[in-house]
């Protein structure tokens, strides 16, 4: 399953940064994904509510920022939305976009860690 894998890698990206910092505890992550990135996000949600167990996520939250599908749009001459992730066109001039600027995305934005004596 493509979302138990991703979830695996948060969590390994995680715990190195808690490892970093004394083992602290791992309260939340902040992920941006894309809505072209292929993650179905409520999969990804149910697979590290498996994957997190005796980890040290175990208390932790996702927090995802879904990003909407940006493109550069050659007759506007910036980057607007798009008009759909079906079509990539300029979502104000409809001009078909060659350029796609954001919604690919799948990143690790922050680890929020608490020192372990704070949250026992
Ligand atoms: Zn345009």
């Amino acid at each position: 399953m493509h979302e138990l894998s991703i979830a695996i890698r948060i969590i390994d990206i995680a715990e190195e940064e808690s490892r970093k910092h004394d083992d602290a505890c791992v309260m939340a992550v902040h992920l941006k994904i894309g809505c072209m990135s292929g993650v179905v996000i409520e999969a990804l949600l149910s697979a590290f509510e498996i994957a997190r167990e005796e980890t040290l996520l175990a208390h932790a939250e996702l927090k995802i920022e879904a990003l909407p599908v940006k493109v550069r749009c050659p007759k506007c001459d910036c980057e607007q939305l798009a008009d759909s992730i079906q079509c990539l066109c300029c979502s104000v001039c409809r001009t078909l976009s060659p350029e796609i600027t954001q919604g690919r995305e799948l990143e690790v934005v922050a680890v929020e860690l608490e020192p372990l004596e704070t949250v026992q």
